[in-house]
């Protein structure tokens, strides 16, 4: 019998989120033969994005559109999500290990007395054709192998920027339907939203990160990295070393307690390599370690060291990449 497939569309600043287009890779890897593949997009003037959505992929894509979906609430966000489910409970929740995807899932989950697995980095098949889920562990020191038993739905998060995007097809459209939204009788009301930006490119999905710690010394020690990101169309991000010393915002944190990145090349600047570092970005494709200590175990996980002073190193890169 055909079963649903959700996936939850990521949305920032009115647009979709790369992650949406891996969450829809993840859900038609989970597919068979007749299951549909439904995009669900909850928020406020959102109805057209619903076309971008409809070629992404999908068979059909569900919008939610409401002026008390602007701000994201758990339980209102999940009453849309059940309503796009319909009756039946859906074979799969595919989210992005986002900051809403990673609230909502087990929300989700719950909802649906659901298996879970969460930050998920890969998805293949075991010899025997069951759906491995690969997360890693222990801060990223490992990584474990996961299976769904028996016919529970499935609630998936995926980390960005490690499963291919879905191949859009402007040729294909999926059906486009419009859901009336039941307000549920909330027990929370958002009183107002501060946006702390991470720059103008999303730290978690920008296929290049310049990273500065303590190391910078100060909140003007960050512009040459700045500069350097902005010549390589990246984004700049931190340990939180120098966002505890104050050098820069919070939202740029990378690590266990930041956020987790996964670009194809991460430049840590000043950086000492905490394990709690580590955490956020030793999945990056290739890192560049920039470092006045030769013993920093930042440069145990880099493929490549530039032992010296940041002040001096990242200028000179910023004014050769400057050439290309
Ligand atoms: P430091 O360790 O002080 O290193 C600074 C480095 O800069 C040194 O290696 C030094 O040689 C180098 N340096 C100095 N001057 C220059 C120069 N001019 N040129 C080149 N190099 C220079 N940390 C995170 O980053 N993210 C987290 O999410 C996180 N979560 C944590 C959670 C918990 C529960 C705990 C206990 C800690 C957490 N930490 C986290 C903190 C972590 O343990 C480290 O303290 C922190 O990462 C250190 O930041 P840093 O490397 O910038 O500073």
């Amino acid at each position: 019998m055909a079963k649903t497939i959700l996936v939850a569309a990521d949305l920032r600043n009115g647009a979709l989120r790369q992650v949406f287009y891996e969450a829809v890779y993840a859900a038609q890897t989970v597919a068979e033969d007749d299951d549909i593949l439904c995009a669900v997009l909850i928020g406020s003037g959102i109805t057209t994005l619903a076309d971008e959505a409809a070629k992404a992929g999908v068979h059909k894509v569900i919008v939610i559109d409401h002026p008390e979906l602007e701000a994201y609430r758990p339980e209102a966000y999940l009453s849309a999500l059940v309503k796009a489910a319909g009756d039946i409970p859906p074979k799969a929740v595919i989210f992005g290990h986002t900051a809403v995807g990673r609230d909502l899932a087990p929300l989700a989950a719950a909802r649906w007395n659901a298996g879970a697995v969460t930050d998920v980095t890969a998805m293949d098949r075991s010899s025997d054709g069951r759906l491995l889920f690969t997360r890693p562990l222990y801060a990223g020191k490992a990584f474990e192998r996961k299976v769904f038993t028996g016919s529970v739905t499935m609630i998936v998060t995926v980390r960005p920027n490690n499963l291919p995007p879905a191949e859009t097809d402007s040729a294909i459209e999926a059906e486009i339907v419009e859901l009336q939204y039941d307000a549920p009788d909330l027990r929370t009301i958002v009183k107002e939203v501060i946006r702390k930006t991470s720059g103008k490119i999303d730290l978690s999905e920008a296929k290049i990160v310049v990273s500065g710690g303590r190391g910078v010394k100060s909140s003007d020690g960050f512009k040459p990295l700045e500069e350097l990101a902005e010549v390589l169309g990246g984004a700049v991000g931190a340990s939180r070393g120098a966002c505890d010393a104050g050098y820069c915002d919070y939202a740029l944190q990378i690590g266990q307690t930041g956020k987790v990145v996964t670009p194809e090349i991460y430049i840590a600047c000043g950086i000492s390599g905490a394990i709690q570092h580590l955490a956020g970005m030793s999945q990056s494709r290739v890192i560049i370690a920039i470092n006045k200590d030769p013993e920093a175990p930042i440069f145990k996980v880099a493929d490549y060291g530039i032992v010296g002073d940041l002040f001096e190193v990242v200028p000179l890169l910023k004014e050769e990449f400057s050439k290309i």
